[in-house]
């Protein structure tokens, strides 16, 4: 065990949109040399190839039968992850609004979490000195042995606020809608929904900075890694 934690920690980040996963996840991995994946991207980047393609998204057989089409490569360096499609890098694309609305209706097809999921699987494997994952499921589904879980909260108008911010123009309360919308969604949906794993360490992030949460999830790991010695 103890070789386990010191030579390829693996945390898990879950939470709902905009409670700060992945700026938290990418700094927490830099602070601590470990690999990043933002399992969000991927979903989002399935999502793209269906809309690109003529895919009707509110049709999850058309999803299914086409879920293994696309090639989704995510390249996991904290300081510039990357995401393609069939070799075409796509994380500008799949952060319209577009895609944002029709992410839950893709990701909650049980092929397309699986697909998905083995990748998910596949590279965390392969992450050499440990890796942040951060989305919705893996504490509770992806990778249940994490070394740790974190789920992140915070205050529905702190997210909406914060995710409007990073979206120029946006409006706070259409930003909010959007978000509570597909949140209960991705609560909701039958297949591996967003929810905290028992194990997890609940963070509401409302009231906090970045950096204290950077500095609180930092602590936790290099606590774990001390329990293990
Ligand atoms: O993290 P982000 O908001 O970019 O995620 C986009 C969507 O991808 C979520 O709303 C959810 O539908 C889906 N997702 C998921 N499981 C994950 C990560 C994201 O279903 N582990």
């Amino acid at each position: 065990m103890s070789d386990t934690v010191e030579s390829a920690v693996i945390v898990a980040i879950d939470g709902p949109a905009g409670t700060g996963k992945s700026s938290t996840s990418k700094a927490v991995a830099a602070a601590l040399g470990l690999r990043y994946l933002d399992t969000g991207a991927q979903y989002r980047a399935i999502t793209w190839w269906m809309i690109t393609n003529g895919v009707d998204t509110a049709d999850p057989a058309a999803i299914a039968t086409a879920s293994d089409k696309p090639a989704i490569v995510s390249g996991t360096d904290p300081a510039g992850p990357t995401i393609t499609v069939d070799g075409e890098d796509v994380s500008a694309p799949i952060r319209t609004s577009e895609v944002s609305a029709q992410v839950s209706a893709v990701s909650a097809v049980p092929d397309v979490r699986t697909r998905i999921t083995g990748l998910q699987r596949a590279i965390a494997a392969a992450a050499e000195g440990g890796i942040v994952v951060e989305g919705r499921d893996i504490g509770t589904t992806v990778l249940p042995d994490a070394h740790l879980k974190i789920f992140l909260t915070a205050s529905p108008e702190a997210r909406a606020a914060r995710r409007a911010g990073e979206l120029a123009g946006a409006d706070v309360e259409a930003t909010r809608q959007a978000l509570v919308k597909r949140d209960a969604a991705d609560s909701g949906r039958a297949t591996s929904p967003l929810a905290m794993a028992a194990d997890a360490v609940e963070v509401d992030t409302t009231e906090l900075t970045l950096q204290q949460v950077v500095e609180r999830v930092v602590a936790l790991v290099e606590e774990r890694r001390a329990a293990a010695r």
